[in-house]
């Protein structure tokens, strides 16, 4: 969660690099309709900086949910664990996506984690989700 300024450059670099899709709940820009922000990874407000290697895109939602957290608990084991880390860290390895693409259920506490703090079944986006996956839009395949 930022107003950091960031070059356009950077922008499209980092924006390629995540394939136009938010790092956490995996909306894509071409189906929502809107640019996706600039996540920093280590949040601004804990002194990460506004580099290519802390940067990655969030949707607007998630970029607020996640806040300037740098962990969440895991609600099956009670315990704190790293946010996940898009740029670093595979989104197949720690989530999956059920009910046919409509749902995300985490496969590691990390997962697990992120699904709750991020809310990414939160209830609009599910419902968005129908529509893409009806439209064959959803889930991505790569
Ligand atoms: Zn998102």
């Amino acid at each position: 969660m930022s107003s950091a300024y960031v070059p356009r450059e950077l922008r499209q670099r980092v924006a390629e690099q995540a394939r136009h899709r938010c790092g956490y709940c995996q909306s894509s820009e071409d189906v929502v309709g809107l640019a996706m922000e600039i996540d920093h990874l280590f949040p601004r407000a804990l002194g990460g900086a506004t580099e290519e290697t802390n940067l990655w895109l969030a949707c607007a939602a998630c970029n607020a949910s996640k806040g300037h957290r740098i962990s969440a608990q895991d609600p099956q084991r009670g315990r704190a664990v790293r946010l996940f880390n898009p740029r670093e860290q595979s989104w197949a390895e720690h989530f999956e996506w059920v009910d046919s693409g409509v749902r995300v259920s985490g496969r590691t506490a990390i997962g697990r984690a992120a699904v709750r703090a991020l809310r990414l079944n939160r209830s609009l986006l599910v419902r968005a989700r129908r529509v893409w996956v009806e439209a064959g839009l959803h889930p991505p395949v790569d």
